[in-house]
């Protein structure tokens, strides 16, 4: 067998394992092997592209080989660095950051591959045009992502006017100019269309804001499978072709979910903002009333009178680090014979599962931990509900306000539990900008201070 058979035979592998590694990821227990195997895969097709590369390459070996020993180690270092300083409330930020580089990986792919292999066919200038549109979209789509969630910009929607016929113009001119590129083959229209996809990929994020920022960020993992697939074209590589189709197909599914979770509207949320303009824009602070606090050792003997109580947890139980006194909480209130289980929403956090990884880290048992539909009809059973550093997900206006600027999004409906507390720092709002009338119900008692602190101090009154 050559070695480009063998390395073919390799990928086939490789892309079984990375199959089943989403199989694996799509459970809790199966996660751990599901990583598992997506990391042998990844490390199999490391290997036979190198040995590829080095092969076929018209340099001395040793030059290839130390060329990719350099930029691998590059890679080796940032990635270890970044992966092992971020908190795990700022993982978002780091996807979306990682997604620029498939972006700009696919770019400079495209023109690489335009400017070495001259009088290519039209298929292949096809091939090389939408791999650069569609990187050049995801790696400007994926830096505003970034900046917005790590709060170096604003989150709100930029709305320019007409911003719908913005992108649609954008898109006709881009294929204006890729019958110029066929018909010339030509490095201008190629330079131009990228600049217009840079252009168009800033503003389709630029335009959204505040809740739909989950599926942006989910679309763009979508977008940069694509750009993936599409430099597996220019490449002539197989895997990256399947293995670009994998995540953005996965990654259009996930956006498609969490849009039914949001109620949002798939197309509107991917063409960028339709309806985001007042969906998502900060408002409702005339939601007033009386709020009654308590403190953490009422809260200890509330829960000691509990038979049944439920855990909605939300991103500033991420912030907090709660998880851990949380589940020493739980585990406490189990050997006395509570019923305790948690209520997860599907976007409750930064991103989604996030609060399932942070529960699983702190070894809370994954069969108490539900989803929002699970747990929902069982909330007006419920004794006693602690939201811990949840807001926007628990939310009634959700429900009862169609005026909201959440309106129609599911929440948990915690509010019909016989008490509800509260757990944060002050009567500020969440994500969305929304003021939540939960904190001004008669059965609602709001604990202020640090969801862990306060944790930790119901742990110590019980
Ligand atoms: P929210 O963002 O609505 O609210 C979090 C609350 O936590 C805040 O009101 C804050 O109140 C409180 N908080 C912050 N720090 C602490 C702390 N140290 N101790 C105690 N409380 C604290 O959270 P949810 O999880 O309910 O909702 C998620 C929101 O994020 C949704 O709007 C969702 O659409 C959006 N989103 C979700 C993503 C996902 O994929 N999951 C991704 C991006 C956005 P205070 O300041 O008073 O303490």
């Amino acid at each position: 067998m050559t070695l480009t058979g063998f390395a073919q035979a390799v990928y086939v592998l490789a892309a079984v394992l990375f199959v089943l590694s989403l199989a694996g990821l799509s459970r809790q227990e199966s996660a751990r092997r599901g990583n598992l195997l997506g990391m042998v895969g990844m490390a199999l097709a490391l290997a036979a592209t190198v040995a590829l590369a080095l092969d076929t390459s018209q340099r001395p070996a040793a030059v290839t080989g130390a060329l990719i020993a350099v930029v691998l180690l590059i890679g080796l270092a940032v990635g270890v660095w970044r992966a092992r300083s971020v908190e795990m409330t700022q993982m978002p930020e780091l996807i979306a950051i990682l997604h620029s580089f498939v972006g700009a990986a696919a770019v400079l792919v495209g023109y690489g591959s335009y400017l070495t292999e001259p009088g290519a066919d039209t298929v292949h200038l096809v091939e090389v045009f939408l791999g650069v549109l569609i990187g050049a979209v995801t790696f400007t789509g994926s830096v505003v992502a970034y900046l917005k969630l790590s709060a170096r910009i604003s989150s709100a929607p930029l709305t320019l006017p007409a911003r719908n016929l913005l992108n649609l113009a954008m898109l006709v001119v881009s294929a204006l100019l890729m019958v110029w590129f066929l018909a010339s083959a030509s490095v201008v229209p190629l330079l131009l269309m990228t600049l217009v996809a840079l252009a168009l990929g800033w503003h389709l994020v630029a335009s959204i804001g505040g809740g739909d920022m989950p599926v942006v960020v989910s679309m763009l993992n979508s977008y940069s499978g694509w750009a993936a697939a599409a430099a597996g074209f220019m490449l002539g590589n197989d895997l990256l072709i399947v293995t670009g189709a994998l995540v953005g197909a996965s990654g259009a599914i996930l956006s498609y979910l969490m849009c039914r979770a949001m109620n949002r509207s798939f197309v509107s949320v991917i063409l960028g903002g339709f309806g985001a303009a007042e969906g998502t824009a900060a408002s409702g602070g005339d939601v007033t009333g009386e709020h009654r606090e308590v403190s953490a050792e009422d809260v200890a003997a509330m829960l000691r009178d509990a038979r049944s109580v439920v855990i909605t947890p939300g991103y500033g139980m991420a912030v907090a680090k709660a998880q851990y006194p949380v589940a020493q909480l739980v585990a406490r209130l189990r050997e006395g014979g509570t019923q305790v289980r948690f209520g997860v929403h599907p976007v409750a956090g930064r991103l989604p599962g996030h609060m399932n990884v942070l529960l699983a880290e702190a070894k809370v048992p994954y069969d108490i931990v539900l989803e929002m539909d699970e747990i929902n009809d069982d909330l007006a059973s419920t004794d006693v509900v602690l939201v811990i550093g949840a807001n926007d997900t628990v939310n009634p206006a959700a429900l009862e306000d169609p005026g909201s600027p959440i309106a129609g999004m599911p929440v948990l409906r915690v509010w019909e539990a016989r008490q509800v507390v509260v757990f944060k720092r002050s009567m500020a709002t969440g994500y969305a900008g929304v003021q939540n009338p939960l904190f001004f119900r008669e059965n609602t008692a709001m604990l202020f201070g640090d969801a862990r602190e306060q944790t930790e101090r119901i742990v110590a009154a019980l």
